[in-house]
């Protein structure tokens, strides 16, 4: 036997952050204590400022989903009129949680790998006036698409719906501005970008959504975002809060601020960009082509091969975990992460351990042609690197060779129509 690295590679949870980790080695701490208290309020604050936001921004002690129950349970009514975007197994999660409190769902299903469209919501919009919100993923971890979030908001903030955004893995990989696009409701969890292990839900609120939620009457208990709110006014949570989870957090925090919220955007798009290279490279096929996102890179598995052997094959030969398919997409593609604390040399390792595991399965490849692309890249990419603008969110447009296929192909143009509406 030899040296095997454990290796967290999926799209959450994500690598954690060594100082984080350390900092949960603190956690004989009480939380009614002044000191607890100050690590409490730093982290919502600095929440609210890597959110880039002005609204109320609140955590929860769950994963990413009890926010999203909280979401529908503080702020809606029985019978309430939505629209569900759906395009993956987590936009299905938002029908399942309306359909678990009676709302009437419109649901807008786009199908694996593909996105709902703005003008699809704008329709749906028009034939629903009564419509008390409108629920999306900004990035669909399970299909690595991206929605096309600020116009979609634009749409809905013209009517009385409120805009719930699943940001689990859109904050730190797409650039959103949560105040200037009007996105009501925006959720995010630690396992993602946020780089400490699962537990922490994070949720922001609008003016407009707390209206919503004052003629709100579905039941909620445990996920109270008025009493949670009044709470963390006063520096406290409404319930014993995950203390180390939160130290942990405060750690992050203060390294995503160091580095900045673009610039960990950009950090993500730039491994993105990279691995697409890569992966057209070894001759194979990315999925959700029309709008990939920068939180996780969806690739089918070669023709004949079920990509739970490639999966299998990450964690027998170098320790690696890497996310295969989820639902119908399981055995038909692997995910490759990109999002928090991940490198250029995450990428070069991951890209050279996936050739290895091709070639030993019987696929035709060149060793080093993947790996060779993201070198390419990667110099490209920082040759460019004074010219992408450092002030406003991410750099969109700063790597413009970034989409794969032949600049003709519909995919690529349609990613560079995206990119331009997201700068
Ligand atoms: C991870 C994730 C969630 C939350 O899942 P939990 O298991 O509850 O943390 C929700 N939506 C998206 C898009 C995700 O990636």
């Amino acid at each position: 036997m030899h040296i095997k690295k454990q290796r967290l590679l999926t799209p959450g949870p994500t690598p954690l952050y060594p100082p984080a980790l350390h900092a949960m080695m603190a956690s004989d701490i009480h939380h009614r204590t002044a000191d607890f208290q100050n690590v409490y309020k730093t982290a919502l604050a600095d929440l609210k400022e890597v959110f880039g936001t002005s609204n109320d921004v609140l955590m929860f002690a769950a994963s990413g989903t009890g926010a999203m129950d909280a979401a529908v349970s503080n702020l809606f009514s029985r019978g309430d009129e939505v629209i569900v975007c759906t395009a993956g197994k987590f936009g299905e999660r938002w029908a399942e949680i309306a359909k678990a409190y009676g709302l009437k769902a419109n649901v807008l299903k786009a199908e694996y790998g593909d996105v709902v469209t703005p003008q699809r919501v704008q329709q749906a919009l028009a034939d629903g006036p009564k419509t008390r919100g409108v629920f999306i993923q900004a990035s669909e971890t399970s299909t690595g698409a991206e929605h096309d979030v600020k116009a979609i908001a634009s749409l809905v903030a013209k009517t009385d719906a409120i805009f719930v955004v699943d940001a689990i893995t859109g904050l730190g990989t797409m650039p959103l501005d949560i105040d200037d696009w009007g996105l009501d409701v925006v959720i995010g969890g630690s396992q993602k970008a946020f780089m400490i292990p699962p537990g922490l839900a994070f949720i922001t609120v609008s003016a407009k959504a707390w209206k919503h939620g004052e003629t709100a009457d579905l039941p909620h208990y445990y996920f109270d975002l008025k009493k949670e709110k009044k709470s963390a006014d006063a520096g406290d949570s409404s319930w014993t809060p995950a203390t180390s989870l939160i130290l942990a957090l405060g750690e992050a925090l203060k390294y995503i601020k160091k580095i900045g919220m673009p610039q960990m955007i950009e950090n993500a798009q730039l491994l993105a960009c990279a691995t697409r290279r890569a992966v057209e490279a070894l001759g194979l096929e990315l999925f959700a082509a029309g709008s990939p996102g920068s939180a996780v890179t969806a690739v089918r598995a070669p023709k004949g091969m079920d990509s739970g052997v490639i999966v299998k094959d990450f964690r027998n030969r170098f320790g690696a975990i890497i996310a295969n398919g989820q639902g119908s997409m399981q055995g038909k593609i692997f995910r490759i992460a990109h999002l928090g604390y991940f490198d250029f040399a995450d990428v070069l390792s991951l890209i050279a351990s996936l050739e290895i595991i091709l070639k030993a399965n019987g696929h035709d490849v060149k060793l080093g042609s993947g790996v060779a692309a993201v070198q390419e890249f990667y110099l490209s990419a920082m040759g460019q690197k004074k010219s992408c603008s450092r002030d406003g969110h991410g750099c969109g447009t700063a790597w413009p060779n970034c989409p794969l296929h032949s600049a003709s192909s519909t995919a690529a143009k349609s990613v560079k129509e995206r990119e331009t509406v997201n700068v």
